[in-house]
């Protein structure tokens, strides 16, 4: 699951980053608003965690912008403003949690597992594709009821290809969701996350269409 970070203090940031990624996210973390902008157009990211004060476009008017444009991201605010005044201006501008600095990492994950939970139905936190059961907040998978240890690449490699079983996602997309900027991708790198992930689960788990990319196969 890929997460964009949206924050100008190095220490803070740096912080955040690392923490996420030991939680098995892929972080991508720009530092003013303006490259935030160009960055949410331009990949698929599943949350924003966005500080209020930043150089280039202020948090605030940035987050006005992305509801206006009707973009649904879940966005958690990280603010040094303890001032109610302006937790309330970033809810009201469309954000979907905040957390004030400083904070502890711990409830940071937690957050965040929350936001990307609601993202995907509150009543529903266990994502079903037959006898393959996923939690994505736990990052356990079964199948049959018996539990699958994947790796974080491999669950989130899952994850892309379970939110619509029988459709292809190309090479290229799958990469898209797995790697950040700053990391580099061996060019065979999808196929071997691929073969250990139909290793795991069994070859008819993970279905190539030649030339077009992988997918789930729709149960019936
Ligand atoms: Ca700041």
């Amino acid at each position: 699951m890929r997460l964009l970070l949206i924050e100008d203090d190095p220490m803070i940031g740096a912080g955040m980053q690392q923490a996420l990624r030991g939680e098995g996210y892929t972080v991508d973390w720009v530092r003013d608003g303006v490259a935030a902008e160009l960055a949410v157009a331009d990949n698929p990211y599943e949350l924003l965690l966005l500080d209020l004060g930043l150089p280039r476009r202020d948090g605030i008017a940035l987050l006005q912008r992305l509801r206006a444009d009707g973009n649904t991201l879940p966005v958690l605010v990280i603010t040094a403003r303890d001032a109610v005044a302006d937790r309330v201006r970033g809810l009201d501008a469309g954000a979907d949690d905040y957390l004030v600095k400083p904070f502890d990492l711990d409830e940071l994950g937690a957050r965040v597992r929350a936001l990307l939970r609601r993202q995907r139905g509150a009543a529903a936190p266990t994502i079903t594709l037959g006898p393959l059961q996923v939690d994505p907040a736990a990052h356990t998978v079964t199948l049959h009821g018996t539990p699958i240890r994947l790796s974080a690449r491999e669950f989130s490699l899952l994850c892309a290809l379970l939110e619509q079983p029988g459709k292809p996602l190309s090479r290229a997309q799958l990469e898209e969701r797995l790697y950040g900027w700053d990391e580099e991708v061996e060019s065979n790198a999808v196929e071997v996350h691929i073969h250990a992930l139909r290793r795991k689960l069994g070859a008819e788990w993970v279905r190539n269409l030649r030339g077009v990319g992988y997918y789930l196969p729709v149960q019936t």
